[in-house]
Parts: structure tokens; sequence; C-alpha cells
């Protein structure tokens, strides 16, 4: 598709802008980047709508193939979400979040949710205007959700949480019965040399077989990946200079997305659907290698020499002390801070919250109640303040509704894996004979070649029979902490 080319072109430029904001950009740069974007961003949405002729047409067609049909679906959404959201409501938006983010930060400072309910406030309100012009069926939030995962709604979400809260809460308490995974580990206190780490995690990118002609890793601060072309990727990492599993896990989940990236089938390259199916499959990635690879025995065994050499304190850690503390099990008010047991109680707060909020069930006055209500109901702990609670993350401050229910459908997404490969079968196999190659071939072949052809669900159904299993994830779960 000739047209495409000028949207996808717009599209490389505004990501390597994007990467360089991030990374290397001095701070007084950040007016001309912002006045820059604007213009691309603009221009992107014009081109977009100059195809809506060319898309008409190619739905009306009959003899499409699988990968033709998915590019039409992907640039209707697009030329859908660029008609129905008028350009005086976007700068709106964009002015609203730009003063509330700056606002949002000072709130949490003082951790004083009055400062920053006015501004949620009309962010709230804006969300329900983009959701109306989006149109709905039954709740005004899966509007919202579609946007980051197509197709899943607030019936999808509501089934979900029911499923894995309760089963989580029992085993929370079994795990921590048990007492075999720690709640806090010496490790994380220790400090460490960021150069030194630099070296590990260039190891852990070669463990991983990163192809390095076609992938980048740079530093920043909140780490993310960025796919710029078919053959150009490029993640950061961060370096805290304590605790040095962050920086690790940084450095694996940022190239679990990577991997994702690097996998789609060539003939998609320069088209719509060159991209990953979803947020949520997206995240699948990442947490697949993070947690379900990254967070194995097998793995320490192969990253364990790796510290060693680099990180000298290590030495007197064996591996299975190693795995305890890449497996500390705690409950945390902050979701950033939170384990593989404990991740998606925050999520689920923050799904039912937003939800509320949207649907005009919770006034914004009433959300740090309501937010350490829920909390306390799943975790039993309650925050002490704001701080601690609803004002946590930057999300709502840049408009962002419907995100979070995303990191869990990646965590369930890939204890769906997990399961197809039986059971971590395919993984442990691959780990001890450190062929990672194995687990990348069949993410690729199932997964990573059909890049956004599919939506979210079908591309389940095609390689598990079913979509967001919210058991599987508890399955997963039960084996690796209690078995
Ligand atoms: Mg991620």
């Amino acid at each position: 598709m000739k047209g495409y080319h000028r949207v996808w072109a717009l599209g490389h430029s505004m990501a390597v802008l994007g990467w360089d904001t991030e990374t290397h950009m001095p701070e007084a740069g950040a007016k001309a980047r912002g006045i820059a974007s604007g213009q691309l961003a603009m221009m992107v949405q014009k081109a977009t709508i100059d195809l809506e002729a060319l898309v008409g047409k190619a739905e009306k067609a009959r003899d499409l193939d699988d990968m033709e049909e998915g590019i039409v679906r992907v640039l209707r959404r697009s030329i859908d979400y660029f008609l129905k959201i008028p350009p005086e409501l976007v700068d709106e938006i964009q002015r609203e979040t730009t003063e509330a983010t700056v606002v949002w930060r000072t709130a949490r400072e003082k951790s004083d949710f009055k400062i920053f309910k006015p501004h949620l406030e009309r962010i709230v309100e804006l969300e329900r205007k983009v959701a109306d012009k989006l149109g709905y069926e039954k709740h005004p939030y899966n509007a919202l959700l579609d946007l980051y995962e197509e197709g899943f709604t607030v019936s999808d979400a509501d089934r979900v949480y029911s499923v894995l809260i309760p089963e989580s809460k029992r085993l929370l308490k079994k795990v921590a019965a048990n007492g075999v995974y720690p709640s806090r580990h010496p490790l994380e206190s220790v400090i460490y040399d960021a150069a030194a780490m630099g070296k590990v995690n260039e190891e852990v990118l070669k463990l991983l077989q990163m192809p390095m002609t076609r992938f980048r890793m740079d530093v920043s601060t909140h780490p993310f990946t960025t796919q710029i072309a078919p053959d150009d990727v490029r993640i950061t990492t961060r370096y805290e200079g304590k605790d040095f599993k962050a920086s690790l896990y940084s450095t694996v989940h940022e190239s679990g997305h990577a991997i994702y990236g690097l996998g789609l089938g060539p003939k998609l390259a320069y088209t719509p659907v060159a991209d990953g199916a979803s947020y949520g499959i997206h995240e699948s990635q990442s947490r697949f290698w993070e947690n379900v690879v990254g967070r194995s025995r097998g793995f320490v065994k192969l990253v364990r020499p790796m510290l060693k050499q680099n990180l000298p304190f290590v030495e007197k850690y064996d591996a299975e002390q190693l795995y305890l503390y890449f497996n500390t099990v705690r409950k945390s008010f902050i979701r950033v801070d939170a384990d593989e047991l404990t991740y998606n109680f925050h999520t689920a707060v923050r799904y039912e919250v937003e939800k509320k909020i949207i649907g005009g069930e919770v006034a914004v006055a009433e959300v740090p109640e309501v937010w350490n209500d829920t909390f306390e109901s799943y975790l039993g702990i309650r925050p002490k303040d704001d701080a601690e609670g609803a004002l946590q993350d930057v999300h709502w401050s840049g408009g962002s509704f419907g995100y979070f229910a995303t990191y869990t459908l990646g965590n369930i997404v890939a204890a769906m894996i997990w399961h197809e490969m039986g059971r971590g079968a395919l993984v442990k196999e691959a780990l001890s004979g450190s062929d990672i190659g194995a687990l990348k071939k069949w993410l690729g072949s199932k997964i990573h070649r059909f890049g956004a052809i599919y939506p979210p669900k079908e591309l389940q159904e095609r390689v598990f029979g079913e979509s967001y299993k919210a058991e599987k994830l508890l399955a997963y779960l039960n084996q690796k902490f209690l078995d």
C-alpha cells in the first residue's frame, strides 16, 4: 500500500525523536521537541485520514488474504479514531495533561490528593468525552479499554479478576505460611558499580542472542522498548546503584519486547501490521522472558557466572540464594515494587477504580477512599497516605485510562505460553542446554511472525484455543511457588 509509506515514515521519525528525548536530549531541548512532535502527530493524522478512500475500497474486496484483511482492519481502527476525535479535543487533552502532570508531581510529593483533584476531574470529563465520541456498548470504559487491547471489555476484565483475585489471596497466604520464599533478602541493599552491572547486562544480551546489528541498548530512568524499523529495535535499562536485580530484570523484560519486534515476519515490514497484536500480547512477551524464563532456577544458573565475574559480592551467595533473591515475595503498596504473586492485585485496584469513575459510580473526590478500601480488601493492608495510594503512578495525569489491565493480561498470556510449552518443560530444556534459540523459535513461529494481522483474542484462539485464561496464570504460580 503505497499511500501508507508516508504514515510509516512519519511514525519512524517520531520514534527516533521519542527515543532521543528519553536517552540523549539535553533538558533544554524539550520545548523544540514538543513543537516538532506536535506537528508530526498532526501530519500522521492527516496522512492516515487520506487513506480512507483506499481502505473503503479494500473493505469491499472479497479475495483478501489474512494479511490484507489485517492491514485493512488496523488502518480502519486508526482512521476511525482520528475521524471521531476532533482536533480541538486532542488539543484540550494535550494542554490539560501537560499541566496536570506537573501538578501531580507536587501532589505526590506532598501526598495530598486535593491538589490533584480538580485536574483529575477535568481529565475524567475529557476521557468520558473520548469514550462518547468513539462509541461503545454497555459501558463507557469499554471504549477506553479497546484503545489498548482491541476487543477487550469490562465483562472480560471482570471475569479475569474474579478468577484471579480470590485464588491469588489464598496462594499468597500459603506461600507466606510455607516460608520458603523470603520477604526480604540481604542482596537488596548491596550497593553495586553501574559500569560493572553494565557488563553483566551486555553478557545477558549475548545469552538472549540479541542480534547486535539490529538492536541496541541505552540507559534511561524508566526503561522502555521502541521499534524504530524492522531492523532497528532499541531498549533501555536502568542503574540505580542498589538492588541489582532491578537492572537485570529491566534488561530481560525490555529484551522480551524487542525479541517480539525483531521477530515480525519480513513480509510485514513497512505495513500497518508490522506491530505487536496489542499491549497485552506485547507485555506477555516481556513477562515471559522476565518471569517465566528469567526468574527460574535454570536461568539463575546461567547468569550466576556473569554476576560473579563482575559483581564480586555475589560470590558468597549460591545459586539457590540468588534464586530466592530474585523471587522475594511481599505485600507492598507500590505497584512497580510488586512481585509475581502480588502484581495483579495492583492492576485490579486501578481497574476497579477507573471503571467506577468513568462509569460515574464513584466521584473523583472519593478516589483515595475507594482506592484504599479496595486495596485493603485485596491485600489486608491499607495505604497510610495518598502517595502510597491513588497518587503513586503518573498515568492518570497523562490521561491514560484503560491501560493497567494489559499488564495482567501480559502475565496471563505469558503463563498460557508456559502451559503450551509443556508446563514449562521446553523452558527447562532450553535453559539446561543453554539454547535459548529454541524458545525464540517457538514464540517466533506461533506469535511474532503474525504481527498485528490478527486481533489479540483471535491470535490467542489460534495459538491456545482460548483467550485471556486467568486459570493458566494460577496454575503457573501454583507450580512455581508451592511445588
Ligand atoms: Mg513492558
